[in-house]
């Protein structure tokens, strides 16, 4: 053996993260985490801890379902969890219309196939029950599209992204939910970009049975902790009477690390695999932040920060294709059109890390989690307005006037108040 596979200690810079996400964590998050100390995960605290953060979580989705918890892992361990009740053979419309929903429909695609259908694609299987309906990149799923694909296929199952945050479109929820109550599909959203930024209760929508979100967007917990879930009485009877071909992300399992057995709430405890105390005191901090705030007045805030940073990329030239209001998707002006990852990659070798879109078009993405000040927000119209100067093409943003109608704006609603 050789000592040459050890490195030097890993250093990772500060960024300005001012993508899609990850969302800047709150050092209250942060202190959290390193200030728990090393308990198993059965002791007292930590599992009154996960029954505190289950409560915290059905506030913050708007929900009486029981269960309701959140799942190790990213927010395609959430999504895993969800689909995992899709069973081989099983009828499903999936509507995709960018990168995230893109991979929600081949993973729905992996679980409803046969074996032989899986064994004749199987990376990229296409079962004969899955019916994807593509929407351009760029364009919301309209409830109109929903509505016709659902009367047409009458699925056993409906899949939407509400925030797609490959393209930055908000999706008709309300339409969808409408729709699958009309052709008695069970719906089932991926909420990973809108919970925590839209102020939206999941029980306003009865049609939709499951829904899945993630750490590290609108929760703003990235000390990779809990992916939020919620899943309906109906949805866990599915379960309960078909049954999912997993143990770690089985819907009703897992819900027994949160204190939720037979439809019941419990005291937490019973082994079944190793929770981190470290992990949960984060989470828990995250989700008494956002609740501390409220969800209308978090949502107001990105909305009131959104409009301030697309009107300053649009006062430079740029052209907005985005609806979300934690995220703005956008053309350059025409002149700079085909240098998007270029200007992207200028933008990241100097910390400030926006993002280009993942499918095409090719298009620039800024986003603005825990970033809604009115310095956070000035600062990357400055930098995105330099960025684009720095082009050397035939287009100068004139960074004073666009300060100056940046301040206009923020000094106008100072005076609203
Ligand atoms: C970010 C995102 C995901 C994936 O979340 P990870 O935490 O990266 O696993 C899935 N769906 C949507 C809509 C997202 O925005």
């Amino acid at each position: 053996m050789s000592a040459a596979n050890i490195f030097p200690p890993l250093e990772i810079p500060e960024t300005i993260a001012a993508g899609p996400g990850p969302g800047n964590t709150d050092p209250r998050v942060l202190q959290a985490f390193v200030n728990t100390g090393l308990a198993d995960h059965m002791h007292a605290d930590v599992l009154r801890g996960m029954v505190e953060c289950k409560h915290m979580l059905r506030d913050l989705w708007g929900t009486n379902n029981i269960y309701t918890y959140g799942v190790g892992g990213t927010g395609f361990s959430g999504l895993d969890v969800m689909l995992g009740a899709i069973l081989p053979g099983d009828s499903v419309v999936a509507f995709i219309n960018g990168t995230f929903s893109g991979i929600d429909g081949l993973t729905i695609r992996l679980k409803a196939s046969t074996r032989e259908e899986l064994a004749a694609n199987a990376l990229d299987p296409q079962p004969a029950s899955v019916t994807i309906i593509e929407v351009p990149h760029g364009q919301s799923v309209t409830g109109e599209i929903v509505e016709k694909a659902l009367a047409e296929h009458k699925p056993k199952w409906a899949f939407m992204a509400h925030w797609e945050t490959g393209s930055g479109r908000i999706n008709d929820i309300r339409s969808f939910n409408d729709a699958c109550e009309k052709h008695g599909a069970l719906g089932l959203v991926d909420a990973v970009s809108s919970l925590g930024i839209e102020d939206f209760s999941i029980d306003d929508y009865p049609g939709i049975v499951g829904w899945a979100s993630c750490p590290q967007k609108g929760v703003l917990c990235l000390p990779l902790t809990y992916a939020p879930v919620s899943f309906s009485d109906r949805y866990i009877a599915e379960v309960k009477a078909n049954g999912c071909h997993s143990y770690v992300h089985n819907p009703i399992l897992e819900a027994r690390h949160w204190g939720v057995v037979d439809g019941q709430d419990v005291a937490a405890g019973g082994y079944h695999r190793t929770h981190s105390g470290y992990a949960v005191s984060a989470f828990h901090e995250a989700l008494r932040i956002t609740l501390a705030q409220g969800r209308t007045a978090k949502a107001r805030e990105y909305a009131f920060h959104e409009r301030a940073l697309r009107d300053a990329v649009a006062a430079m030239g740029c052209e907005v294709t985005s609806n979300m209001t934690s995220l703005v998707v956008l053309n350059l002006p025409g002149v700079l059109a085909g240098r998007e990852k270029e200007l992207v990659q200028n933008c990241r070798a100097q910390g400030f890390g926006i993002w280009p879109t993942l499918s095409e078009p090719v298009q620039v993405r800024i986003g603005i989690l825990n970033l809604v000040t009115r310095e956070a927000i000035t600062d990357i119209v400055a930098r995105f307005g330099q960025a684009i100067n720095d082009m050397g093409a035939d287009v100068t943003v004139d960074q004073d006037a666009i300060r100056a109608q940046l301040d206009d704006y923020y000094q106008t609603a100072l005076a609203a108040e």
